[in-house]
């Protein structure tokens, strides 16, 4: 297959075929730098050379009644995680003004659970208005099942953008979770899109999943015109039902993923997100010539690369880091 012909067709924004998409998937591990190349070439089309980091917090951990099985909050997991209720605003604020004073360029805030209580959502909104209030960062959120009021009322205190992942395809979802199905992801992506909230949504690869369902699942997004996309590598965490499952992932299988994920998308905002140093390994700066965004600092119940070395590592790269928050959303379109 000729990867840089793939390249020309994503920069032209042509859609993939499958039998493109899987050749990218299943290249040999010694053609994975041919497939890093071309995708790197439409990265840097539309994206440059800039990087950005975010910020996450775990606002709200565990007492979860979904039960994802990649999840360590749900309700069938029985790994040793912190659980508490929804922090107070001025823990979340802290928080937001460190990741203010790293550069990062969003705040993300998650919540465990399936849909927020109204009490939840009004004290969102609190917050959400005294942070956007107090620093210019852009706020995410992590937030489950809104109804369109509820989404409606985050938006008016200023949330920027929604985070909630189609995860998988849609035929392998109920491997992944039995308490909801895809089509309710679906739908309540819709919900805030109907309310004027960004969209951020992608998934979560190594959950037996087989190369025909992570093409369908970056297929899907297209339909959702997500504005960022993060692709998680599944962590097998002790104590939930995926703790043994063989993820088949590999550095070079990642690579190949994130790559079909530029090609598929090229102009988006894409982010290595949990798993990156759990299945990248030393392997994990090369992970920015397809992607444009990285979390620091750790995921949801998982520890991550430390602020500074992810800094080192964008400047060891030559990238620069991305600091500017407004028109990114529009650089769809602007070539270098
Ligand atoms: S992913 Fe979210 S909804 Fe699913 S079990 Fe974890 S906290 Fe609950």
């Amino acid at each position: 297959m000729n990867f840089n012909a793939i390249a020309e067709q994503a920069i032209a924004k042509q859609p993939l075929t499958r039998e493109q998409g899987l050749s990218v998937l299943q290249a040999a591990d010694a053609d994975t730098m041919d497939v890093l190349a071309a995708a790197y070439r439409v990265r840097r089309h539309y994206r440059g050379n800039r990087v950005h980091v975010q910020l996450l917090s775990n606002v709200k951990s565990g007492l979860c009644g979904e039960d994802c099985h990649y999840c360590s909050q749900s309700r069938v997991s029985e790994a040793p995680i912190e659980k508490y209720a929804l922090w107070q605003t001025e823990k979340a604020m802290g928080e937001a003004k460190r990741a203010t004073a790293m550069d990062a360029k969003r705040y993300c805030m998650a919540l465990s659970g399936g849909q927020p209580t109204d009490r939840e959502i009004d004290r969102l909104a609190d917050m959400i208005r005294e942070i956007k209030s107090a620093t210019p960062i852009e706020m995410c959120l992590s937030i489950g099942f809104l109804s369109l009021d509820q989404a409606r009322k985050l938006k008016a205190a200023g949330l920027d953008r929604v985070n909630h992942n189609l995860n998988t395809s849609a035929r392998h979802y109920e491997k992944i979770c039995t308490t909801h199905t895809y089509a309710d992801r679906v739908k309540n992506l819709m919900t805030a899109k109907e309310a004027g909230l960004g969209i951020c949504s992608g998934g979560i690869i190594g959950q037996g999943e087989d190369d025909d369902d992570i093409f369908d699942m970056f297929d899907a997004l297209r339909a959702i015109e997500p504005l960022s996309i993060p692709l998680n590598f599944l962590i097998p965490v002790k104590g939930t039902p995926f703790a043994d499952i063989d993820t088949k992932l590999t550095p070079n299988r990642c690579l190949r993923a994130l790559s079909l994920l530029r090609f598929m998308h090229p102009d988006v905002d894409l982010r290595v997100a949990g798993g990156r140093e759990y299945n990248l390994r030393q392997l994990q700066p090369l992970s920015l010539y397809a992607a444009n965004s990285i979390f620091v600092e750790g995921y949801l119940t998982t520890g991550g690369q430390e602020t500074p070395a992810a800094i080192q590592m964008i400047k060891d790269l030559g990238f620069e880091l991305e600091l500017e928050s407004a028109g990114e959303d529009s650089l769809g379109d602007a070539a270098e």
